[in-house]
C-alpha cells in the first residue's frame, strides 16, 4: 500500500505522527493507499516554510510571480489527464468529469497570470496643495487552504494561485479522502519554478485543521466544506483574528415555469442532479415544478434516469460513477428510504445497485423523489447524492417563498422561456449564485463564486475580484513633497485644503 505524506519547504517529507487515514478506489473499494494524518508539530513545519518563503515572495516582483503561473498553466494544460485520472482513482467521479473539474480550476490559474492588471492600486493627485494619495493592496502572509473532497483538485485551485499571485505563502490541507490530486498539484508548482515554501500541502484530519485555525503565524483561512465545519472554521479562526471565508453545505433548487421546455428542463435536470453522482455543492438536488407540469416533469426525468450508464469512472462508457466511501452510499440509501416512510414518491429506486465486476465498489442507482415537502428529511437535509426530489407549487410566488425559506443559499436556476419572470427571479431569489436556464451556475474564473445564508460563512466571496480583495489588504498612503520655497510652520488643526 502507498502512503501519501506531506509536501513542505517544496519537497516530500515523511509523516511520523504515525497516524494514517484509508484512502479508497471507490470503483472497487479497495484501498490502495494511506493518507498521513499530520501531528500538530508537522501542521508548524509547514506554516514555518511558509512563513519564511514570505519574506522573500511577498517582495517579488509581479513579473516573477506572473512568470511562474504562465509556466504552471503550461505543465497543467499538459498533465490534465494525469490530474484528472488521480481524482478519478480516489473520488470516483467519471475521467470526462475529472477533466472538466481541471479545466474549472486552472481558470484561476488563468486569472492569476492576469494579476498585474488586479493589483494595480489608485492614485488621486493634488488632493491637497502638493499632496497626493494612492490606494495599494498588499498580501496578508501565510494562509491557509482547507479543502472537501468532491472537487479534489478544483477547489485547492480556486485558492492557492490566487493567492501566491497577490504574494502570499500558502498552506494547503486537502481532504484526506482523496489527497493526492493536491498534492501532485504541489508537486507540479515546484517543477513550474515556484520557490520553496510557498505552497506547502500539509495532509491531515481535524487535529491538523484546528491548529491551522490557531496557529499564530497563519493570517487568512479559506475554506470549502460542509455547513457545520464552516461555521466551526469561521468562529474558530475568528477567534484567533484572522480572516475567513468558509464556505459551507448547499440545497440548490431550479424553477421550472409552466411555460418552459419541458424536455430541455428535464436534461438539465438530470445533468445537475446525477452529473459527479450528485456529489457538487452546486448540484440541482431540488426541481419545483411550478403549476400543471408536475406530471409531465417527472415522467420525461424518469425516463432519462432510467437510461444512465453506472460505473468505474475509468471507463469511457460510464456517464456516473460510485459515491465516495460504502458509509456515505449507505447513508444517501436511507434517505430515499426514509422518504418513502414520510409520504414522498419514490419514481425511481437507486438503492440496492450494483455494478457487475465491481460488487465492492460505493455505486448507487440514482433517485426520483416525487411530491417532497418541507419536514422530510431528504428535503431538509443535504444528501450529497444522486437523489433528486421534486416538490410540487401551484404558482411562481409560492415557488420562490419555498427557495427562499431554506437555510442554504448557494445556486438556483429557473427554467422558462419568459424574461419577464427569468428577471424577477434573478432579483427576487436569495442565493449567491443564479441561473437563468443555466442548471449549475457556477461562475467563471473571473466573476467570484459564493452562495447567501448558511453556505457561506465570512464576507467575501471566493476567486475573482472578491477572491483578489480576500487575500491582500488594503493601504493607504498619503504624499507631501514640499516645494523647497515652503514656509513650513506649525498649525494643529485639521488639514483640509
Ligand atoms: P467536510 O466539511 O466534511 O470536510 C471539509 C474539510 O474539513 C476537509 O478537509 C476535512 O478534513 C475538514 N474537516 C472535517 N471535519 C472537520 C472537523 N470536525 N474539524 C475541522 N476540520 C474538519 O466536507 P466534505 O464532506 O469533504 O465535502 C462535502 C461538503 O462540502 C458538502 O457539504 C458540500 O456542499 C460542500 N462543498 C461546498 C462548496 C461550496 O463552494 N460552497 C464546494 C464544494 C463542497
Amino acid at each position: 500500500m502507498k502512503t501519501l505524506g506531506h509536501w513542505i519547504g517544496g519537497k516530500p517529507v515523511e509523516s511520523v505522527s504515525g497516524s494514517f487515514g484509508p484512502v479508497y478506489n471507490p470503483a472497487t473499494g479497495a484501498q490502495p493507499t494511506q493518507v498521513s494524518l499530520a501531528s500538530v508539530e508537522e501542521v508548524d513545519a509547514a506554516v514555518a516554510a511558509a512563513k519564511d518563503a514570505y519574506a522573500s515572495w511577498s517582495q517579488s516582483s509581479l513579473a516573477t510571480r506572473t512568470a511562474f503561473l504562465f509556466k504552471y498553466r503550461a505543465l497543467l494544460d499538459a498533465r490534465r489527464d494525469e490530474i484528472a485520472a488521480l481524482i478519478t482513482a480516489e473520488h470516483g467521479k467519471v475521467h470526462s468529469d475529472a477533466l472538466g473539474e481541471v479545466a474549472r480550476g486552472m481558470e484561476i490559474v488563468e486569472l492569476a497570470c492576469g494579476i498585474p492588471e488586479k493589483l494595480k492600486g489608485e492614485l488621486s493627485t493634488q488632493v491637497s496643495t502638493r499632496v497626493d494619495v494612492s490606494s495599494i493592496r498588499q498580501a496578508v502572509g501565510v494562509v491557509a487552504g482547507i479543502t472537501p473532497f468532491n472537487f479534489p483538485a478544483m477547489v485547492p485551485m480556486w485558492m492557492f494561485p490566487l493567492a501566491i499571485a497577490c504574494g502570499n505563502t500558502f498552506v494547503l490541507k486537502p481532504s484526506e479522502k482523496d489527497p493526492s490530486a493536491a498534492y501532485r498539484l504541489a508537486e507540479i508548482a515546484t517543477e513550474a519554478g515556484l520557490p520553496e515554501g510557498v505552497l506547502n500541502v500539509v495532509n491531515g484530519d481535524k487535529p491538523a485543521v484546528d491548529r491551522l485555525l490557531s496557529h499564530p503565524d497563519v493570517a487568512a483561512v479559506s475554506f470549502v466544506g460542509s455547513t457545520p465545519i464552516a461555521r466551526h472554521i469561521q468562529a474558530e479562526a475568528t477567534a484567533h483574528g484572522k480572516r475567513v471565508q468558509a464556505l459551507g453545505g448547499a440545497k440548490n433548487h431550479m424553477m421550472v415555469l409552466p411555460d418552459a421546455d419541458l424536455d430541455h428542463a428535464a436534461d438539465n435536470a438530470i445533468n445537475a442532479a446525477y452529473g459527479s453522482a450528485g456529489e457538487r455543492c452546486m448540484a440541482v438536488s431540488v426541481v419545483v415544478a411550478v403549476g400543471g407540469i408536475g406530471d409531465e416533469l417527472v415522467a420525461r426525468i424518469a425516463e432519462r434516469a432510467g437510461k444512465l450508464r453506472i460505473g468505474p469512472g475509468d471507463d469511457p462508457a460510464s456517464e456516473m460513477g460510485p459515491l465516495i466511501t460504502r458509509e456515505h452510499r449507505d447513508k444517501v440509501a436511507s434517505y430515499v428510504t426514509g422518504a418513502a416512510a414520510q409520504g414522498a414518491e419514490v419514481v425511481v429506486d437507486g438503492t440496492g445497485f450494483t455494478v457487475a465486476g465491481h460488487e465492492d465498489g460505493f455505486f448507487t442507482g440514482v433517485s426520483l423523489l416525487d411530491k417532497v415537502k418541507p419536514g422530510m428529511a431528504a428535503y431538509d437535509d443535504e444528501i450529497f447524492g444522486p437523489v433528486l426530489c421534486v416538490v410540487r407549487a401551484e404558482t411562481y410566488d409560492e415557488g420562490i417563498a419555498l427557495i427562499n425559506s431554506s437555510k442554504w443559499g448557494n445556486g438556483t436556476a429557473v427554467f422558462t422561456r419568459d424574461g419577464g419572470a427569468a428577471r424577477r427571479f434573478q432579483l427576487e431569489v436569495e442565493a449567491g449564485m443564479v441561473g437563468v436556464n443555466v442548471p449549475i451556475p457556477v461562475p467563471v474564473g473571473y466573476h467570484s463564486f459564493g452562495g447567501w445564508k448558511q453556505s457561506l460563512f465570512g464576507d467575501l466571496h471566493i476567486y475573482g475580484n472578491d477572491g483578489v480583495a480576500f487575500y491582500t489588504r488594503g493601504k493607504v498612503i498619503t504624499t507631501r513633497w514640499p516645494d523647497p520655497a515652503d514656509a513650513g510652520g506649525i498649525n494643529l488643526g485639521f488639514p483640509t485644503s
